[in-house]
């Protein structure tokens, strides 16, 4: 891609996981989005999650914590490094459960991240997105995927209310293992509230085309739902979603077109200045 005019626009502000579910040295992540001519980076690691829902690869809590300080160490060091080449930023994406909304909110005050991304993966106490299984299994414990559907858009603006998030993570993840995006009256609702949801409290939506790779074979969100965001005036973003070093700037081509398809003409970065992190518009 080098030389080409859509090289100054690359970031990904959902990706560098390596603690629990990915790979690699996080140096290798900045190295290979210096090689893309990403303007910017964001290390968005998993929370670890409260000792009651673990996820299914994390270690004990402890262990899990302790992980996650060398991450945020890793990372500090990592933007001084780099500092000339390639703004970084320390983020996480937390893990909304509803009867645990405090230990979010502990755990965010531990550290000084730069940005936060928010994200539903348990729907009913289970983590829908690991299997088709567990997807299944918490289908029937809402009683249909309908309500399987509605029970997560709730507890996605129950976790824009609490006023932390900035980036939206893949917001109908709830498809992933459906093979067309689960409908219905009661899930448009609920689809619509969401937007206005995340429009209220001005987050940037996560472009994310790691669904590609999935049953649902769609990029989150879907070109239906990224179309009425972006006539909604919702600023989104880019998401490799990386696990690995290898998948840095993995499917952006993609993604990129999708929201040029629903119309947007700009990219929102989240770039450092001073101490502030901004929001800065680069052409599409
Ligand atoms: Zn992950
Ligand atoms: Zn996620």
């Amino acid at each position: 891609m080098a030389g080409s005019p859509e090289r100054g626009s690359l970031v990904s502000y959902h990706g560098g996981h390596t603690l629990y579910d990915g790979t690699g040295r996080l140096e290798d992540f900045v190295l290979a989005a210096i090689r893309q001519g990403f303007a910017g980076l964001g290390f968005s690691e998993h929370m670890p999650a409260p000792p009651r829902y673990p996820y299914p690869d994390q270690p004990s809590w402890d262990e899990a914590v302790r992980k996650f300080d060398r991450y945020v160490d890793t990372v500090q060091e990592l933007k001084v490094t780099y500092r000339d080449e390639l703004p970084l930023l320390l983020g996480i994406e937390v893990e909304y459960l509803p009867d645990e909304e405090e230990y979010l909110t502990d755990f965010l005050a531990r550290y000084p991240f730069d940005y936060v991304v928010g994200s539903v993966h348990y729907v009913a106490g289970i983590g829908f997105d690991h299997c088709r299984e567990w997807y299944d299994e918490a289908a029937q414990k809402c009683g249909g995927y309908e309500n399987l559907a509605v029970s997560y858009y709730r507890n996605v603006r129950g976790l824009l209310a609490l006023g932390v998030t900035d980036v939206l993570g893949h917001l109908d993840l709830i498809n992933i293992f459906s093979p067309a995006p689960i409908s219905g009256e009661d899930v448009a609702e609920a689809e619509e509230a969401t937007l206005a949801a995340a429009l209220q409290w001005n987050v940037i939506l996560d472009v994310n085309g790691r669904g590609l790779i999935k049953p649902c074979k769609q990029i989150y969100p879907r070109a239906e739902l990224l179309r009425k965001a972006r006539e909604m005036g919702i600023p989104a973003t880019f998401g490799d979603d990386s696990h690995a070093p290898d998948q840095v700037g993995a499917r952006l081509d993609e993604v990129r077109a999708s929201m040029r398809v629903a119309g947007y003409q700009t990219v929102t970065a989240l770039l450092p200045d001073g101490h502030q992190i901004r929001r800065v518009e680069l052409p599409l």
